[in-house]
């Protein structure tokens, strides 16, 4: 799960130009932007947090670890090739389509819990994604190389344009910034139709599969809504800021 990187990104955006923004534009619409912008990440954030603690006390059933689960869900899709590790950390779960590997964090790697046993099978889903070459993974996998050079270099561009805004270049520059960050919100798009089919896909198998219990599907199902709406929280900040930079570049 790539759940923190945004909301370190709009912590940044805060830290460096709020004051020019909010200072010269103060009230109205874009302190409002601004704050829906670090306030919703975080509210997301604490929500997932709170959502797989509750769950990582309930055991499921069948006593099994989430990656004995994993492991199951991958060879019943004939992934007998995509490897299961341990990697230190909190909710930094991911699937790793390059190495092939699934990797599991301290709470989901060898727990029993409902939470990890939701968060693995999610990570299997990804493993899915890759395998049957589902649309929108293919396309998220083949923009990741230039969102993630925009992603890096909008704000340079931006806080140059900023500086050199009395000529024609500078307002180029900031436009150009602005159209690169746009990039990446497009792409926190296509994120959410893969993260949301991975979550199906998790709790169909968990469910099918007979590996949780008929109650203890939904509990699982809680923590993968929780993590999901994390990228919607990510995705509504982004579309703010990218408001705000709209709202930046018109008054100049
Ligand atoms: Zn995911």
């Amino acid at each position: 799960m790539y759940i923190t990187n945004f909301m370190m990104i709009a912590l940044r955006y805060y830290s460096s130009y709020s004051y020019r923004s909010s200072s010269r534009y103060s009230g109205g619409i874009e302190l409002l932007l601004l704050f829906g912008m670090l306030i919703i990440p975080i509210i997301a954030q604490i929500n997932v947090k709170s959502t797989f603690s509750k769950y990582s006390k309930v055991a499921n059933s069948r006593g099994l670890t989430a990656d004995q689960v994993a492991r199951k869900i991958l060879d019943a899709n004939g992934l007998y090739y995509v490897n299961i590790e341990h990697i230190p950390g909190k909710l930094s779960d991911h699937f790793d389509p390059k190495a092939n590997v699934v990797r599991l964090s301290d709470s989901v790697y060898g727990k029993t819990s409902v939470a990890a046993i939701g968060v693995a099978a999610h990570e299997c889903g990804h493993a899915c994604q890759h395998a049957e070459e589902y649309r929108p993974i293919v396309l998220r996998s083949a923009v990741v190389p230039a969102v993630s050079f925009c992603s890096k270099i909008w704000y340079f561009l931006f806080l140059i344009g900023i500086f050199i805004s009395s000529l024609s270049v500078g307002t180029t520059l900031i436009y150009i910034s602005i159209a690169m960050f746009a990039a990446v919100v497009i792409f926190q798009l296509i994120t959410l139709p893969v993260e949301f089919d991975a979550s199906g896909r998790a709790l169909k198998t968990l469910e099918q599969d007979g590996i949780l219990e008929s109650a203890e599907v939904p509990m699982a199902g809680k923590v993968l809504k929780a993590a999901a709406l994390t990228y919607v929280a990510a995705l509504v900040a982004s579309l703010m800021q990218l408001i705000r930079l709209i709202l930046i570049a018109r008054k100049r």
